[in-house]
């Protein structure tokens, strides 16, 4: 059993966190929102009155945090310093390459072992355990890190060094960015051709138009296995979250001048959707925008 201090307690790390409460570990968990925080220590964390508080005498330290800036705060005013030098740091949160390897580079300064795994398969899969962790960092970090990742983990796959795991994580969400679009898209084609939303699914998720956004998030209610979808599009994967990831795409993609058109037209679909007010909305909800006047009809 370790001591596991957990921060950021949100969509994803509040599944994620009673999971390794669940493989024994003492996991003290911190969140500015009390709501989140509240719901972990329901699910058998417990509570810490500051990240400082979370971090103190920890063996490891796990962060699942909106993006770069919020990160780059928590470790350099609260974690650097706070948490033993012996503790190893674990930042899950979705970020930018260069600020994975910043962060990175400043806790190995100080002493710290540290790799970046963002992750891979939304909120039922964190709360499930169930999702894919793509890990950037040594062999011997990643060693260490590996049995405190398992119990969240359906896979866990080395990228490389410090960094490799957000570059990774950045190329799969520009897939899926375009992939929601297009599949929401083929989902309001069909639907004006006369065909129902079962129907195409049911056609679609076993032809070629196959894809997680398809099969595993399908964007419409009421069809396929349940996602935000089915509760008006609340919870989930933020679409402001989304776009985050598509402009860190495009950042990354400009710095290495690699062509990628239709990343770009995800993230301007993404821009779109998220200043018409649906930033906090799941980002399968750009089906609305894609059609203004999308509702499900009637089967046949
Ligand atoms: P979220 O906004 O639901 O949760 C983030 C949590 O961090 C919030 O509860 C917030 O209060 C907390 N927080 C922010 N600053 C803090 C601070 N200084 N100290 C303590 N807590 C703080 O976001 P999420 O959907 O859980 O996503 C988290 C990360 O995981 C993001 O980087 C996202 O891109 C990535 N991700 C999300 C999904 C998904 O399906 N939601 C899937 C894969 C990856």
């Amino acid at each position: 059993m370790a001591r596991i201090a957990f921060i950021g307690l949100g969509h994803m790390g509040g599944g994620m966190a009673p999971n390794l409460v669940k493989a024994g570990h003492e996991v003290r968990a911190f969140d500015l929102s009390e709501e989140a925080l509240s719901k972990a220590c329901e699910q058998g964390c417990g509570r810490a009155g500051s990240a400082e508080e979370a971090v103190k005498d920890a063996d490891v330290v796990i962060t699942m945090l909106p993006a770069a800036k919020h990160v780059l705060d928590v470790y350099r005013n609260h974690v650097f310093g706070n948490a033993p030098a012996s503790a190893l740091l674990i930042d899950c949160s979705t970020i930018d390459v260069a600020s994975a390897r910043i962060v990175e580079e400043e806790a190995s300064a100080k002493g710290y072992e540290m790799v970046d795994a963002p992750v891979s398969g939304g909120i039922a899969a964190a709360a499930a355990g169930t999702l894919a962790f793509m890990v950037g960092g040594s062999p011997q970090a990643l060693a260490k890190a590996k049995p405190f990742i398992e119990p969240m983990a359906k896979a866990v796959i080395h990228a490389g060094g410090p960094g490799a795991g957000q570059a990774a994580k950045i190329c799969n969400n520009m897939i899926l960015g375009a992939t929601m679009a297009v599949t929401c898209e083929g989902f309001v084609l069909a639907q004006k051709l006369g065909l129902g939303p079962k129907v195409f699914f049911d056609i679609s998720s076993q032809a070629s138009g196959q894809s997680w956004s398809m099969t595993s998030y399908c964007p419409v209610p009421g069809v396929g296995p349940k996602t935000p979808a089915d509760n008006d599009y609340e919870g989930g994967f933020a679409a402001a979250l989304m776009l985050k990831d598509l402009k860190l795409a495009d950042e990354a993609a400009k710095s290495v001048g690699a062509y990628t058109p239709m990343g770009g037209e995800a993230e301007e679909l993404f821009q779109r959707f998220v200043d018409r007010g649906g930033g906090n909305k799941d980002f399968s909800g750009i089906i609305k925008m894609i059609d203004d006047s999308w509702k499900v009809p009637d089967e046949h």
